[in-house]
């Protein structure tokens, strides 16, 4: 069946994600400049949502770019230039934080260490602390609280709980996790916190978030980042420190990101993170109901990533995604590879952040469970959406 363009679409792949008709609206509204009061006061009032979602009482800086961008910029002024740092990857994501210190290492002199872990399982504090202690100097550890690409959650709290006590930064890759599960910025101890917009906080993509904690503020005084312009982190802080940033920002994104994070505390925090654990709790009882196995031994509650099942002949990834695409406008998100593992053709995720709800979830089930049979998969029909049904009730 060909796509239909006005059929219902239901994207729910794990970024980007549905976008809220308000936050839609606020977007299209005209273009103002940000030199302007105006900007300054909705640019004041998004940093204060932000530092409330980010669980922290210091700045949450709002960079141009995707979460990448923010990451990269995190990594490259935060790191010591002459030591060493961890870079954690059970994943797509972890691995590329690895790339990313592996590019600067020259620049920097960096020793990157890479701590992996096996795909789908997640790393441990005491598997930091070893590091840690095996490896002298180092300045920071990078690591991804929920690992899109396994949809695979770590322990960050016991994991922070290690870190705070050494000279090393803790940067925590929170794309899928801020805004859809608890994190305690400022509790836990975590020194430099990211997201992105296209996430959990229900915007396009364009924009990514970075908290920072006394220790990380203090070393950005303490080091100089070298071969770095627009992604010095002490550009954006001085700026931030004056609602202001320091080059032209995405308005428009800045708006809508305003009415989201508006939307999210409206529902609440806490009551957004219950929904999206409950529609994955919901979700990983309807697939191993129809025999999937899960990608994950921790699974993540953002995201949910299965296996497909075996069949002669296997069944396609392409279209079978093709098929929830077309036939039921369900936009599910295939598997990824990278050097820990060949998950691309093999597994298959669905995404429980932002803008989802329990009728989302049970109609992505049903289609997931209507392309399975189509190609192959012996599965009584219903039974995902009874055992999620159940799970909800
Ligand atoms: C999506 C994602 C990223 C990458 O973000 P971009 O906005 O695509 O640069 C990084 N880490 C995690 C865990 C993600 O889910």
């Amino acid at each position: 069946m060909a796509a239909k363009l006005y059929f219902k679409q239901r994207v729910m792949t794990p970024g980007p994600t549905s976008v809220p008709e308000a936050v839609l609206l606020e977007m299209a509204q005209p273009i103002i400049h940000h030199r302007t009061k105006q900007f300054q006061a909705i640019f004041k009032e998004l940093s204060e949502r932000l530092q409330r979602v980010f669980r922290t009482t210091g700045p949450v800086l709002s960079l141009a770019g995707s979460g990448t961008t923010s990451f990269e910029a995190c990594q490259i002024c935060l790191a010591r230039p002459g030591s060493k740092v961890i870079a954690v990857a059970g994943g797509k994501f972890g691995e590329r934080w690895q790339d990313i210190y592996d590019a600067y290492a020259k620049t920097l002199d960096l020793t990157v260490i890479k701590l992996n872990v096996p795909w789908g399982q997640a790393v441990t504090a005491e598997q930091i602390r070893q590091a840690i202690e095996q490896n002298p100097g180092v300045s920071a550890v990078a690591l991804c609280h929920s690992e899109t690409s396994t949809a695979t959650a770590c322990d960050v709290e016991s994991i922070a709980a290690v870190t705070k006590e050494t000279d090393a930064l803790l940067l925590v890759d929170g794309i899928t996790s801020v805004g859809a599960m608890p994190v305690e910025m400022d509790a836990w101890g975590i020194d430099c916190l990211v997201t992105g917009s296209q996430k959990a906080l229900m915007l396009p993509p364009g924009l990514g978030f970075v908290g920072l904690g006394p220790r990380a503020i203090q070393r950005l005084t303490d080091v100089k980042p070298q071969g770095v312009y627009n992604l010095d982190l002490r550009r954006w802080l001085k700026s931030w420190q004056k609602n202001d940033v320091p080059f032209t920002p995405p308005v428009s994104l800045i708006r809508g990101q305003r009415v989201a994070l508006e939307m999210i505390e409206a529902e609440g925090l806490e009551n957004v993170c219950a929904r999206a654990a409950r529609l994955a709790a919901a979700t990983r009882t309807a697939f191993t109901a129809m025999g999937l196995k899960l990608c994950s031994s921790s699974p993540s509650d953002s995201v949910t990533g299965a296996f497909y099942p075996e069949t002669t002949p296997a069944i396609d990834d392409k279209k079978f995604r093709a098929g929830t695409r077309d036939n039921f406008g369900i936009h599910l998100a295939g598997g990824q590879s990278g050097r820990g593992a060949e998950w691309e053709g093999k597994t298959f995720r669905v995404s429980h952040m932002g803008y989802v709800d329990a009728g989302d979830t049970l109609a992505a089930i049903a289609a997931i469970e209507a392309e399975l049979r189509r190609l192959g998969h012996k599965v009584e029909p219903g039974t995902g959406i009874a055992a999620a049904a159940k799970a909800l009730a």
